[in-house]
This record gives structure tokens, sequence and C-alpha cells, in this order.
């Protein structure tokens, strides 16, 4: 994500400047190849020679075609009979391109024998030989030059094919906007091409391809993941609404602890703790129904025993309290059976006893 800048800067630079590239090169080896292709038919053609040579000239061209139509140049002097400038242009050659020597595999050897009239002395009957004019060899060529040079000329129109061929495809490649496709195009292109050494803007471009993609796969799958989340968020809400709230409760935690930093967490626990408070409500009213039942049923069970308990009691008290028979029951007299009159006279007196000669008087 935080190198995004630098590949739009890339792709802007490259989908500027490649096309120029293109434009500029294409046409000059397009020409280059149909030189090359006209040679192979007509070896010593002078345009197409001219052309060669033009290519050859601007150094701005890819040194693998500007060696080898140097090479080719070369050779067509050979050919032509024009050793000196061959031996010129070779040398040129070897100090342009020293790790190409072997695309003009020839010496002397191969376009001179040794002269048949003074056998190679340059002298005949103490003069100079009048059939190699002193040199001592004839020019013949060797079948390897011409093979040599249909050869490089084969090599300039199969390379200007691939590399017309490798720009299309790679121009077909920058123009598709869709990520995937453009990705397939290219590996198949750097796939197709390894032994090339301009493969760089195309693995810039796939690098560039395969970022973007990486970026889109990322924001479906965060997309996908906020809407899943909304889901699950939904669904608690929903089963929150219900009436089953200690499930309610129950899903809502466990959901809340393998997913504290989603979105909608805050929300959910807002509801969580609503439903808690409610479900804590309950269980309190419902404490005290229980108490207040357990207390109704004490009371009851109270008022139960005291029943069982207060008619045991009045069975067993039937009979005397223990030494109570011992008592003078003269002594005692039941309130009960009192008049208003023995009471007064008790209080007057002072005395539980009942005054005998006051009762008498009033008998
Ligand atoms: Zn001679």
């Amino acid at each position: 994500m935080n190198n995004h800048p630098r590949i739009m800067f890339r792709l802007a630079a490259l989908a500027t400047f490649l096309p120029l590239l293109l434009v500029a090169k294409v046409p000059e080896e397009a020409r280059l190849r149909a030189a090359s292709e006209a040679l192979l038919q007509t070896p010593l053609s002078v345009p197409n020679l001219h052309i060669l040579s033009e290519y050859v000239r601007n150094s701005d061209n890819p040194p693998a075609l500007r060696s080898r139509a140097m090479a080719a140049y070369a050779m067509a002097l050979l050919l032509q009979g024009n050793t000196n400038n061959f031996v010129r242009a070779q040398q040129a050659h070897r100090a342009a391109y020293p790790d190409d020597a072997q695309l003009i595999p020839l010496t002397a050897e191969h376009y001179s024998v040794p002269c048949d009239a003074c056998n190679g002395t340059g002298r005949r009957e103490k003069a100079v030989c009048p059939q190699c004019f002193g040199r001592g060899s004839q020019f013949q060529l060797s079948p390897l030059v011409a093979q040599t040079y249909q050869k490089r000329l084969g090599e300039i129109v199969a390379q200007c094919r691939e590399n017309a061929e490798y720009a299309e495809k790679f121009r077909e490649a920058t123009k598709t906007s869709h990520d995937d496709k453009q990705i397939e195009m290219l590996q198949a292109l750097t796939n197709s091409y390894p032994h090339r050494t301009d493969l760089a803007p195309a693995i810039a471009l796939l690098d560039d391809a395969l970022a973007k993609r990486e970026v889109r796969l990322r924001a479906a799958q965060e997309q996908e993941e906020r809407r899943r989340i909304e889901r699950e968020a939904a669904a608690l809400k929903v089963l929150a609404q219900g009436p089953d709230r200690p499930r309610a409760i129950r899903e809502l935690r466990t959901y809340l602890a393998a997913h504290p930093n989603v979105a909608p967490a805050l929300e959910l626990q807002a509801v969580l703790d609503e439903l808690v408070a409610k479900e804590e409500q309950q269980q309190r009213l419902k404490k005290i129904g229980i108490g207040l039942a357990v207390l109704t049923g004490c009371l009851f069970l109270i008022s139960v025993i005291r029943f069982f308990s207060f008619s045991r009691r009045t069975s067993s008290s039937s009979g005397p309290l223990p030494g109570m028979d011992k008592i003078d029951k003269a002594d005692f007299t039941d309130p009960l059976s009192l008049t208003a009159q023995d009471t007064l006279t008790r209080a007057k007196y002072k005395t539980a006893r009942i005054p005998r000669e006051e009762a008498g008087v009033e008998d």
C-alpha cells in the first residue's frame, strides 16, 4: 500500500515513454528486416546494403542487431571482392563488439589461395608474377563466406521478427486494463522470451499489475469481512430482541470475546449491557418473590407448629402440676367466684382471703 504512489509514477512514465520507444525503433527494425530479407534473395543489392550501413551508423540501435548488421555488411564487401575494405570493416567490428568476433569467422584463407603461377612467391622468372601482381595469392572466395553472410542475415530477420512480436504483445499487455488478464499476458510474455535482455519494463509492469491485483483482492476481502461482521451483528441484535435472553447474553459475550475490535463492538457491548441489566433486574425480582414465598411458607409453618404444640400442652396439663396436691386448697379462692363485695373487701384488708366475719355478716 505504501509504495502505491511510486507504482503509479512508474506506470505513468512507462505509458508515456514506451510508445515513443516502440514507435522510434520498430520502423527502423522493420526496414532492416525488409532489407535483410531482400539481401537473402539478392545478396549484393546496393539500396538494401545501404539500409544495413545506415542501421549500423545509429548507435542507439540494439547492440545484437547492430553487430550482426555490421558483420553482414563487412561480408557483403568481401563478396564484392573488396578485400581491403572487408579487412577494415572486420577490424572495426572486432573493436566495437569484441565478444562478437565469431560473427565474422573469416581469415585470409577464406578469400585467397596461393597463386598457381608463382606458387605463392609473387615472382616468376625473375619478375613480378603477372597473374597475382606479386601478391603471391589470388582472390578466391570460400563457400563459408556466402554461408556466413546468409546466416547473419537470417539472424537479423529472426531477431527483428521476434522484436516486433514481443513489442506487439507488450503493447497489447499495456493496453489491457483488467489486471488478471494483464498478469496472464505479461507472465506468458516473460516466459516466452526468457533470453531477452529488455524484459525489465515487462517485469516492472507485471509487478505493478500483481500489486494492483493484491490491493484489489485485499479491498474485496475487507469489504466481504465488513459485510460478514454486519450480518453477524444484525443476527445478534435480532437474538437480543428475542425471548431467550440468557442465550443472547451468552452469544454476545462469546462474540465480543472473539472479536473485540470489530466496528459494531461498542454497539453490541451496549446491547449486552442492557440485556445483562434487564436479566439482573429479573433475577432480583425473582429472588424477592422467592423470599416472600419462603417467608409466607415459614409463617404458615410456624402457625402450624404452634397449633400442634398448643393442643399438646392442653392435653398434658390436664393433671395437677407437681406439688399442687399438697397445697391447702382452702387458702385459695377462685377469683371468678367472688362477688363485687368480696373483691372490695379483699382490697380493703389487703388479703387474698375472703374475710369470714364480713362474709358471714353479708350472709
Ligand atoms: Zn603469382
